[in-house]
């Protein structure tokens, strides 16, 4: 398989695009992480990635993790050794506060890091991924104590964590979950039920494990209201820190998956584990919201990781492979024009999704940490705006390259032999977990297009168009640009005015109808946006401009479609006998 070549001045010139700098300017925790010291910061993180975890990639795939029977689950042993120096080497300290042994970055550094591991391994790098999400749940709502005790072992990646929500019954609806809390009168807890899918719930890799477990306690109103978090070792932690008696949880089995085979997905049982709350009682989805709005933007990270590495696999095939006469004279296939199609969208999907991301994680950083209280209002609208996008389309992008990847290899990519079809396998889950695509939709619908009465997203459109005046100021060069991005802009507009008049009409099923389209339209002229917005700038790569170009033309055109299905209403599809 093509060895993994990190991305850097790709990344680097993202995080400018997305303001990074505004971070240490404007935020004095932050003074230190200035660009250079962050993008050195990341070439040292992309070469260790490289060298020690992508090598890894394979094993988890053909190998696997395997549950051995007695409660115990197994990963490849290429996994131990991998993970052993990513804990020794630093890297999974970088974005979390230094009091607990973390290394003091700005969340954005460590969710550009990400990319580097999710890309390397996506399989393996579920661990820390679930581990960062429990740890900002932590930071959010724990007592000191509970922080105290657990944190700069989580931190450090000595311990790992996991999320526990799902039941055989409450999947999509967390409301449903039985799974119980009873008090046992000494500030504890002892939780029963069962839980389903639980990524990394066994393995070998850590001494202790920390579940953050959703659960009911006696009386808890019914649905999320009624809705507690707790956090339950795998080993009772003793008061000097060290590892006590084994707490009464155990793995019952882990599923046979399509992919991601090195990351064991697991059926867990708890009989009466001791628990301690975090947070307050029947307060636990304010809490699950912190770890699921992490976890949602490092799924859509997943996307991106692995059109990354289906492009770079791609380009390296297209090559290689002798095929045909080309009209441009180039020996191999990539020559034809078709093949150069399918390359083109996987680089400049990629470069859109990555401007993405990157802008909605410096966005969650102001909104954190920014001293200005009203910036800080306006960074939480806008990331609470993206995050369901960046979920969404960033990992319907991954499915789609990593596709094109196979068709790009031919019959070869439809053979294991070639590893192509790994990291289309691996990422067709990210679609599905941390709420699924249909559900991201109806988060952006129903939950963050309303805000301020639709203001929040007319206002960041308002901004999205001073781009067309900088391209029209830019002159002939970026006219064509600035034409099309103004009309896809003003339909835009006209669909969500739309949007906003059917949901305060009460027509909530045609809202819904049209969610995921609705969403497909903003992604793909935010796509264009950005990449508009980086072509003008003067320090942007090579080939930014003909990204840009590309994109506009060839990619945005499908938003009027988007817009078109998305004001169809929701009749036509009750109108069809099912
Ligand atoms: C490999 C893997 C790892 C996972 N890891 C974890 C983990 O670590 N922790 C954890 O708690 N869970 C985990 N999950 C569970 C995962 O988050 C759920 O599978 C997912 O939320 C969907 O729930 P479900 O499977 O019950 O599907 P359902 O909720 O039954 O959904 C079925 C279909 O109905 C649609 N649907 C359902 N409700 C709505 C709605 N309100 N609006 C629109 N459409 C709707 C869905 O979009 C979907 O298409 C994992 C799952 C897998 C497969």
């Amino acid at each position: 398989m093509t060895d993994y070549r990190p991305p850097l001045d790709d990344i680097a010139f993202s995080l400018k695009l997305a303001d990074f700098e505004r971070l240490a300017a404007e935020i004095p925790d932050f003074a230190h992480a200035d660009l250079d010291t962050v993008t050195g910061l990341i070439a040292e993180a992309g070469a260790f990635m490289a060298e020690v975890i992508a090598p890894t990639n394979r094993d988890g795939d053909t190998i696997g993790a395997r549950f051995v029977g007695d409660g115990t689950v197994v990963t490849p042993p290429s996994f131990k050794v991998a993970y052993d120096k990513l804990a020794e080497s630093g890297w999974l300290t970088v974005p979390f506060p230094e009091q607990y042994g973390g290394g003091g970055f700005p969340g954005s550094v460590g969710f550009a890091m990400q990319e580097l591991v999710q890309s390397s391994n996506m399989a393996f790098s579920l661990g820390p991924l679930l581990t960062h999400g429990s740890t900002d749940a932590f930071l959010a709502y724990a007592s000191e104590e509970l922080k105290d005790t657990y944190l700069p072992r989580m931190i450090s990646g000595e311990w790992m964590g996991t999320m526990n929500l799902t039941e055989p019954q409450a999947g999509t609806d967390v409301g449903a979950l039985t799974t119980k809390a009873v008090p046992n009168g000494d500030g504890t807890y002892a939780i029963s039920g069962q839980k389903i899918f639980i990524t990394w719930g066994e393995h070998d890799l850590t001494d202790n494990i920390v579940h953050l477990v959703l659960a009911r306690v006696p009386g808890a109103p019914e649905g999320t209201k009624g809705i507690s978090l707790f956090v339950v070792p795998k080993f009772l932690v003793n008061e000097d820190g060290s590892l006590g008696e084994r707490n009464r949880l155990q793995v019952l089995s882990i599923e046979e998956k399509i992919g991601i085979h090195g990351s064991p997905t697991c059926v867990m049982s708890f009989e009466g584990a001791t628990a301690y709350l975090v947070g307050e009682e029947n307060k636990g989805m304010r809490a699950m919201f912190v770890m699921m709005n992490v976890a949602r933007l490092s799924v859509g990270m997943q996307g991106l990781s692995q059109s990354v590495r289906a492009n770079q696999q791609s380009i390296e095939y297209a090559k290689e492979r002798v095929q045909g006469t080309t009209p441009s004279g180039e020996a191999t296939i990539i020559g034809h024009p078709d093949v150069r199609r399918m390359l083109v969208t996987q680089r400049a999907t990629t470069v859109a999704l990555r401007h993405l991301l990157l802008l909605n994680a410096v966005q969650i950083d102001l909104a954190h940490h920014h001293p200005d209280e009203a910036v800080r209002a306006r960074a939480e609208e806008v990331s609470s705006m993206l995050t369901p996008v960046c979920k969404s389309w960033g990992t319907d992008l991954g499915i789609q390259n990593t596709s094109i990847n196979i068709q790009m290899h031919g019959g070869s990519g439809y053979v294991e032999e070639t590893g192509a079809s790994q990291f289309w396998r691996d990422v067709r889950i990210s679609a599905i977990y941390e709420g699924t695509n249909g559900v991201q939709a109806a988060d952006f619908v129903g939950r963050k297009m309303p805000v301020r009465g639709g203001q929040s997203f007319l206002e960041f459109l308002a901004e999205m168009r001073t781009t067309i005046s900088e391209a029209r100021a830019a002159g002939e060069r970026f006219a064509g640009l600035a034409d099309a991005l103004e009309r896809s802009f003003g339909v835009l507009e006209q669909t969500t005015g739309w949007m906003l008049r059917t949901g305060a009409a009460g027509d909530a099923t045609s809202v819904l109808a049209g969610s995921v389209p609705f969403l497909n339209a903003w992604a793909l002229n935010l796509g264009a946006w950005l990449l508009t917005k980086g072509a003008l700038r003067e320090d942007a790569p090579a080939d930014e401009y003909a990204l840009a170009q590309f994109f506009v033309s060839q990619l945005l055109p499908e938003a009027q479609a988007f817009a078109a299905a998305a004001t169809a209403g929701g009749e036509q599809l009750y109108a069809v006998e099912l």
